[in-house]
């Protein structure tokens, strides 16, 4: 777009496009690296606050019938043609504008935007379209029978992670929050589930390949996943590399499977290929499947006592899946798997088929209650995790739980003295979330420094602070209401 040459009315965006203009000719060599990725977050931040106000407009534009005045009919239409915006383009705008935008009812009186809390964190520039349409495409899965203050609580919780998260682990908040809102399976009860069930393995092609597809049960997955997580490990079963260890990694030699993971190039759908091969390779039986990073290869599950009482809820996979609590106790009774049950403070009170090894019973624990990958952000479920000894045991860290917790390999190779490395700190009793490991980001990702903790694999502490903050919302709200209608007595008290 090209901007005026002098002459003319003012419009209201001139200012815009002449910063914009500025900013453009600006010379950055002159810039410290520091000012360019603070230019680059202001950049981003300001784009971000210009697809609100794009909502804003199609608001206006609508409201004022532009689209059947201009004689192009839909919104839609009327974008394609006024911005020349592509097909696909003007509908997501469409879409977004309808989500976020703050529309009018008959009498002309403001309408909450559908999503408030994500249509809030864009106007502030927080957040991008992106995670806007991850948000909007995780909200049109609640079920309809959702109360609304789970509704609001789930979108809150949403827009919170977006903030700060990346609109790539959205749709897996989305998940995790999805999983707790129908947790007794009211949308898709047991029956729904088990109708649903079935791997379709299609007719074999001339290529030799068959391809399949199909649907599993909360309950095979639980089975599954640990398997293919000890079996599909990078550098195990590798069959591109000769010196990949195969099988039973009992005997595995560390370094050569460091060795053979480095070189291990495979998909992730070609590892989980490769570990039900190697599953269903005779000499490899679910029995003899030994260890996996020092505990055996089962299910362990973990519920909360409030939820057994309840006989609802989830419990939740070493693997980072759940499974609802009646078919996670239908597991527990017909085979053995590891069962971690929390009283209601979150202490492990039950350790099922407990084994003597101290740091089994360590791992086992920390899976528990830690569940994942501890840094903020990470959504590695426990079994890709090692443990991670907040302060370092050659700097005096004892070996005792309040000093362990889990980190992926990726995440534990970030923590380091040098530049961008990052630090990880035991939150103190006077925190909102006590002996919880809190990482510190190095400066260019938070300039503050501030010591965050993980939600990713305790979605119901997220819901719980979201609902905390609605209802002391709801308080101010009352408590400003409440003054307004003192004020109010008071003027007419003066006036009599
Ligand atoms: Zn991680």
């Amino acid at each position: 777009m090209r901007s005026s040459d002098g002459a003319g009315p003012q419009r209201v965006t001139d200012p815009l496009l002449s910063s914009v203009a500025a900013l453009r000719d600006l010379s950055l060599t002159g810039l410290s690296d520091d000012e360019i990725v603070h230019a680059m977050r202001g950049v981003e931040q300001a784009a971000r606050m210009l697809a609100a106000v794009g909502h804003r407009l199609i608001v206006e534009a609508s409201d004022r019938s532009l689209p059947s005045h201009t004689g192009t009919g839909t919104v839609k239409r009327f974008l394609m043609q006024t911005l020349r915006l592509s097909n696909a383009d003007a509908g997501a705008r469409v879409a977004a504008a309808t989500s976020l935008g703050t529309w009018h009812d008959m009498g002309g009186d403001a309408v909450e935007p559908r999503l408030p809390a994500t249509a809030a964190a864009q106007a502030d520039g927080d957040i991008s379209p992106d995670h806007a349409r991850g948000i909007a495409a995780v909200m049109k899965r609640v079920p309809g029978s959702t109360r609304d203050a789970d509704f609001h609580a789930a979108e809150q919780i949403l827009a919170d992670f977006a903030r700060t998260g990346s609109p790539d682990d959205i749709g897996k908040v989305g998940d995790a929050i999805l999983a707790r809102l129908d947790p007794d399976g009211q949308l898709t009860d047991d029956r729904d589930r088990q109708r649903m069930r079935g791997i379709a393995i299609g007719r074999q092609r001339a290529d030799g390949m068959s391809p399949v597809s199909g649907e599993l049960t909360p309950t095979l997955r639980a089975l599954l996943d640990p398997v293919v997580a000890k079996l599909g490990r990078p550098g195990m079963n590798n069959p591109d590399d000769p010196d990949s260890p195969c099988g039973n990694d009992e005997s595995v030699d560390r370094d050569v499977l460091a060795a053979a993971a480095r070189r291990d190039v495979r998909t992730a759908a070609q590892r989980t290929h490769d570990a039900v091969l190697a599953l269903l390779t005779p000499d490899v039986s679910p029995d003899a499947l030994g260890g996996h990073r020092g505990l055996p290869v089962s299910t362990i599950l973990t519920m909360s006592v409030a939820d057994v009482e309840r006989a609802a809820g989830v419990a939740t996979t070493a693997t980072g899946g759940t499974v609802p609590l009646p078919e996670a106790l239908k597991l527990a009774e017909r085979s053995t798997p590891f069962l971690m049950v929390f009283n209601h403070d979150g202490l492990p009170l039950h350790l099922g088929r407990t084994k003597r090894l101290a740091t089994s019973d360590q791992r086992m624990a920390l899976i528990a209650a830690v569940r994942g990958c501890s840094r903020p952000g990470c959504d590695a479920p426990a079994a890709l995790c090692a443990v991670h000894h907040v302060t370092e045991w050659g700097k005096g860290g004892p070996t005792d739980i309040g000093n362990e917790t889990l980190a992926c390999d990726r995440c534990h190779a970030m923590i380091h003295d040098g530049p961008g490395g990052w630090k990880t700190v035991v939150l103190g009793p006077d925190s909102k979330h006590p002996g919880r490991t809190a990482w510190i980001a190095p400066p260019h990702i938070d300039p503050s420094r501030t010591p965050t903790i993980n939600h990713r694999h305790h979605p119901g502490e997220l819901l719980a602070e979201a609902l905390a903050r609605i209802h002391a919302h709801k308080d101010l709200e009352r408590a400003q209401h409440h003054e307004w209608l003192q004020q109010l007595r008071q003027s007419s008290d003066d006036a009599a």
